[in-house]
């Protein structure tokens, strides 16, 4: 398990450090900011829609590891998926991350946050970048804060 838990961690380290799919996405179909005021992480997620389905995710954004990294494999994960399977990812990673199930096959690259199930404080800096997803897709004009 320390051989995982170091692998995990190295993920995080590189997705912190250098994350993926950053930028805006200036024919968006979906956009929103979101805070996370505990920890001051924030930022602005882009995506493109069509037919029900991600195909394009992107941000733009600052804060801690865990959030950066979050982010970063997030955008990884949504592309090509359609909404229904998004609802889905989303659920089975809020309770990874939340300790409440660990089995979660289907979740792939995004098992390596589940450490942070035994931080709950971090909690929010990981589905900081989920939760502005939901609300994008909801078209919720309100900002996102995880307060
Ligand atoms: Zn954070």
């Amino acid at each position: 398990m320390s051989d995982l838990r170091e692998l995990y961690q190295q993920v995080i380290i590189d997705h912190g450090r250098h994350p993926r799919n950053v930028g805006e996405i200036l024919h968006a179909s979906h956009q929103k900011e979101g805070f996370n005021p505990l920890c001051g992480d924030q930022l602005t997620l882009y995506l493109v829609v069509e037919n029900d389905v991600i195909r394009e995710a992107k941000f733009v954004g600052s804060g801690c590891a865990i959030s950066m990294a979050s982010a970063s494999l997030m955008t990884e994960t949504l592309r090509d998926k359609s909404l229904a399977e998004v609802e889905n990812v989303f659920s089975s990673f809020h309770e990874l991350v939340t300790g409440k199930s660990q089995n979660s096959e289907s979740l792939g690259k995004l098992m390596v946050l589940a450490g942070v199930a035994e931080f709950p404080a971090r909690v929010k800096c990981a589905t900081l970048a989920w939760h502005t997803m939901k609300a994008a897709l909801e078209n919720n004009v309100a900002p996102v804060s995880t307060e």
